[in-house]
């Protein structure tokens, strides 16, 4: 035994400095995943700027304090930018048609002037052509485009002056309204002018589809209505993703990003077995999805870490595609306003700001002389990416008090690591301390 006694004032040094070694953790920092550290995350949108949603819908989501997003189709607002073919001659291209069978040359003038030749089914015809365009069905779209034409030469369809829109109900919102609205924490963005498929426009239409919409909001409501848009028909086609993602910082419709995974409306994957950092899980309640379905929804973004939940609605009531009734909806936003701890329901822009700022910024944090100094830094925008970022810093052990910048007091929380702070940080004041005591 004797011989190892030498190696005891050794052990005994170790084992002291361990003991007072502090935790690692100390003076660490991270950006929470989602705002105030909540599960995830949810934005409730809605499309086509259906009368009901704004007196249905929006009404029972404004009695619980959850905001929504509306996709607007600017043209139908009075006062705005209408639809309009941009182009040569329609007469010119008309009589073309007689000779020349729609082909790769002529087709996106064809199809961009066909919505603008009056009545229900020319609008109709463009619809059916874009659909078949972008289901891989090109000589059948030129075929239905060919018939059209045809109809419209034989004067089986007129022009009546009218733009006729899809989907088109009663939609009598005023500027004025749209800008109340947005005021309340709404978000009121961008449908396009007349809800064409975009995809079979050719530049010069598809960019006044775009920029007219966007003049539009920006004049009248401002710079929180031109952050997101939505194509229509829920469009992916990369030629117009190209175009729109140069106008609109985000679309709902694609949003190309290495940490993001995207569940759209038609795929029937399930959102738990992604590993990225964040999921876009789309759904789009349809009349058919029961409430207790749609509930079930909500209940996967809160068994999980990384969800974002974006609903996507058209009908309300007794008004619009596949319409939800006023009961489901107050039942279904009844039961996210009960699990408010672990969701955060808010805006399409909001959460993209939120998420992407988090990605694309570094924090530092260090301990030094009895406080915590933290700081952000990142190339974005900061009037832009406003949204606050939760920070979670972790704090030393003995400290029975916190605040931050020596005015704020903070309330310590702990978790498996240690005891922490949670408080806001935003890219434009991106510096703070933590301290053990108000100043
Ligand atoms: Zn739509």
């Amino acid at each position: 035994m004797r011989p190892r006694l030498y190696l005891l004032p050794f052990l005994c040094l170790v084992l002291c400095f361990s003991c007072t070694e502090p935790n690692p953790i100390i003076g660490t920092s991270e950006i929470t995943k989602w705002p105030n550290d909540k599960t995830g995350a949810i934005s409730v949108t809605y499309d086509d700027g259906i009368i009901n949603q704004f007196t249905i819908a929006k009404p029972i989501m404004d009695s619980l304090g959850l905001p929504a997003t509306f996709y607007i189709i600017t043209g139908k607002v009075e006062g705005a930018g209408k639809g309009k073919f941009i182009g040569r001659d329609p007469k010119v291209i008309l009589q073309e048609t007689a000779t020349n069978p729609t082909d790769s040359n002529n087709f996106f003038e064809r199809a961009s002037l066909i919505a603008f030749t009056g009545t229900t089914e020319a609008e109709d015809y463009h619809a059916r052509v874009g659909s078949l365009f972008e289901s891989g069905k090109v000589k059948e779209a030129y075929k239905l485009l060919d018939e059209g034409y045809e109809k419209i030469r034989e004067g089986k369809i007129k022009n009546t002056g009218e733009i006729v829109f899809h989907n088109n109900v009663e939609d009598t919102t005023t500027w004025a309204q749209y800008r109340e609205y947005s005021a309340q924490g709404h978000e009121i963005a961008s449908h396009t002018v007349t809800h064409p498929r975009l995809a079979v426009l050719d530049e010069i239409n598809m960019l006044y589809e775009l920029e007219q919409s966007k003049a539009d909001l920006l004049k009248n409501i401002g710079e929180e209505s031109i952050f997101s848009a939505e194509g229509p028909y829920g469009t992916e086609n990369e030629r117009v993703m190209e175009y729109a993602h140069k106008i609109y910082p985000a679309l709902r419709n694609r949003m190309p990003e290495p940490w993001l995974e995207e569940i759209n409306r038609g795929n029937t994957k399930q959102p738990g077995q992604s590993k990225k950092e964040y999921v876009q899980w789309q759904r789009g309640p349809q009349t058919r999805n029961t409430l207790e379905e749609m509930k079930s929804w909500v209940d996967t973004v809160m068994n999980h870490q990384n969800i974002w939940l974006v609903l996507v609605i058209h009908g309300v009531e007794n008004l619009g595609w596949e319409p939800k009734t006023k009961e489901e909806l107050t039942g279904y936003f009844s039961y996210m306003k009960a699990n408010e701890d672990k969701l955060w329901v808010e805006t399409f822009r909001d959460v993209t700001k939120y998420i992407r700022a988090r990605q694309n910024s570094q924090i530092y944090s260090k301990m030094e002389n009895g406080f915590i100094s933290i700081s952000l830094q990142s190339e974005l925008d900061p009037t832009v990416y406003s949204v606050p970022l939760t920070i979670k810093t972790y704090i030393p052990e003995d400290w029975k008090s916190a605040a931050k910048s020596g005015k704020e007091p903070l309330e310590i929380l702990h978790d498996e690591k240690g005891n922490y702070v949670l408080f806001s940080l935003s890219l434009a004041e991106p510096k703070t301390e933590i301290t053990n005591e108000t100043m």
